[in-house]
């Protein structure tokens, strides 16, 4: 089954060719339909799967902005939660290349560095953020970030994120995000305390399990 048949946008699906793509894996071919319908989707899937662009290229779809220019604003529509600075890098780097066609702005933030090219960053507007926790939350007390209009969250390695000790600061996050927006949730497992975020974050969520 081809990309071009999971409803995604032929412009989107083209460049993967040259990526070496030839047919989605399967939690891309299962996750992709349900992200661009609109429902939240839970899914149990390991790193090396191809989750990345299982959640990148229905985002990236559902925001870009064709023919248009990048929103230039500091609300940024969409936004990936990740627990590390290793694997931020990485998803920031495969949504830029993921979303080349699309003209979107893909903003990174992260720990362990200065925070002032974060700020100039932000300052200069974006459409997806994706950031570790601690780091967002500096960015939210100085409030050089503002989550009202964030349409689409995703909560990438959920299970990790919650065993580093992060819930406190992702319950804060989530709060600031609009009520009326689309989650998708991945993790390797589902032990009880992302349980309870499912209970708490999202609607009635669609089950992917690779
Ligand atoms: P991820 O699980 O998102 O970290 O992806 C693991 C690796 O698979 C990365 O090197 C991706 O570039 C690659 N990849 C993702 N989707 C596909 C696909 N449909 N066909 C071939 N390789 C892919």
């Amino acid at each position: 089954m081809p990309f071009s048949t999971l409803g995604l946008s032929p412009v989107l699906c083209t460049p993967l060719a040259r990526l070496g793509y030839t047919r989605p894996t399967p939690v891309q071919s299962e996750s992709i339909p349900i992200v661009l319908e609109g429902s939240d989707l839970l899914a149990r899937a390991q790193t090396g799967t191809g989750k990345t662009a299982a959640f990148g290229l229905p985002m990236i779809d559902r925001l870009s902005v064709r023919g248009g220019r990048p929103s230039g604003s500091r609300r940024p529509r969409g936004l990936v939660l990740v627990p590390t600075r290793e694997l931020a890098q990485q998803v920031h780097q495969s949504l830029q290349t993921y979303g080349a066609p699309a003209n979107l702005r893909v903003t990174v933030i992260f720990g362990g560095v200065s925070i002032r090219p974060q700020f100039q960053a932000l300052r200069r507007g974006t459409d997806i953020v994706v950031a570790t926790p601690g780091r967002l939350i500096d960015h939210m007390q100085q409030r050089t970030i503002d989550l009202s209009g964030v349409e689409i969250l995703v909560l990438d390695e959920a299970d990790r994120m919650l065993d580093m000790g992060f819930m406190p600061d992702v319950k804060k996050i989530i709060q600031k995000c609009p009520e009326k927006r689309h989650t998708s949730l991945f993790s390797a497992t589902i032990p009880p305390i992302i349980e309870t975020i499912i209970q708490w974050a999202m609607k009635d969520p669609e089950t992917v399990e690779i």
